[in-house]
């Protein structure tokens, strides 16, 4: 029997066990898959012991997408541009990091690569997952301009400087500021990247006062619940909404591929968990 997991802190909101176990019966695999909290503090000491316990693969999550690199053997090239992980593929005593996120946004923003290219982007957060929104935004869709709106603004500048390469001119700024709802304003696509919203807080919203138009796109990382609080406020605002459950299949069937050769039925997938 094959072993994965995912590994994370928090990580009891994550509906990957579900849906990978149920793709491994799907394909009669002798696998399973369960959810790891690890806390930050133990990272190095508890992937040692995946290593030595014979996990077969993992997925990451918050919030070890980028301190985790340090601990593998190889990253693919992807996860290398992105500068963060989210699968990782361990033969024989080498643990390989891969970022399938990038699979997955791609997958998600792609219906509205039309207003994307021809508009300011705010990218809401400066994680892990932001690193791989941000590549997929300046190499496959760039936009005039992309503004990293975090609470910690240290970090929106490192992750600007990261990609100050890219020919897309980045800017960034503190999510907790007066001028907020102006910098909204001016953006046509809002993309939620932080875990603000996420259960168990699903009344929380990283832009709770701010006000929507018609003419934007609000996209939400966040998967859980199905509709944040703010897809909601932007939905009454008549902007048009997405939620992160297309990235979610998408980034996990990529995952999928890389541990077992094997392609994940999306559709099927979808319909035995309900949601499709
Ligand atoms: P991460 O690396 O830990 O980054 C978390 C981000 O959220 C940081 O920008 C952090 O800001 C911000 N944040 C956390 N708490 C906050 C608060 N109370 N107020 C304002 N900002 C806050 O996590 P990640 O891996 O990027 O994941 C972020 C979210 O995306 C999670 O909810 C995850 O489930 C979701 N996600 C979904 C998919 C999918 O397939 N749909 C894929 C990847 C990620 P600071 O820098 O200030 O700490």
């Amino acid at each position: 029997m094959q072993r994965y997991a995912i590994i994370g802190h928090p990580v009891s909101h994550s509906d990957s066990p579900q849906l990978h176990n149920a793709a491994f019966a799907a394909h009669g695999l002798d696998c399973t898959y369960e959810a790891i909290d690890i806390d930050p503090a133990e990272l190095a000491e508890r992937i040692a012991e995946l290593k030595s316990s014979g996990f077969a693969g993992f997925n990451v999550t918050i919030p070890h997408k980028e301190t985790i690199i340090p601990l593998l053997n190889r990253l693919d090239e992807g996860a290398r541009a992105v500068g963060a992980v989210n699968t990782v593929v361990h033969r024989d005593g080498v643990l390989v990091g891969f970022n399938t996120d990038i699979q997955g946004f791609q997958t998600l923003i792609a219906p509205y690569a039309q207003s994307i290219s021809t508009s300011v982007v705010a990218l809401l957060g400066a994680g892990g997952a932001a690193r791989a929104a941000l590549h997929v935004l300046t190499t496959a869709f760039p936009p005039k301009r992309v503004l990293i709106l975090n609470r910690t603004i240290e970090r929106a500048e490192n992750l600007a400087s990261a990609f100050s390469t890219s020919g897309t001119p980045i800017v960034p700024e503190s999510l907790f500021q007066d001028g907020l709802q102006d910098l909204i304003k001016t953006s046509t696509v809002i993309i939620n990247t932080t875990s603000v919203g996420m259960k168990p807080y699903t009344d929380a919203s990283p832009l709770e006062d701010v006000k929507f138009q018609k003419n934007q796109v609000v996209i939400d990382l966040v998967y859980t619940p199905r509709e944040t609080a703010l897809l909601k406020s932007a939905r009454n605002a008549g902007a048009t909404v997405a939620g992160g459950l297309e990235m979610f299949f998408n980034q996990a069937a990529e995952s999928f591929r890389l541990w077992t050769g094997k392609e994940m039925d999306v559709k099927k997938m979808k319909e035995m968990m309900e949601i499709g």
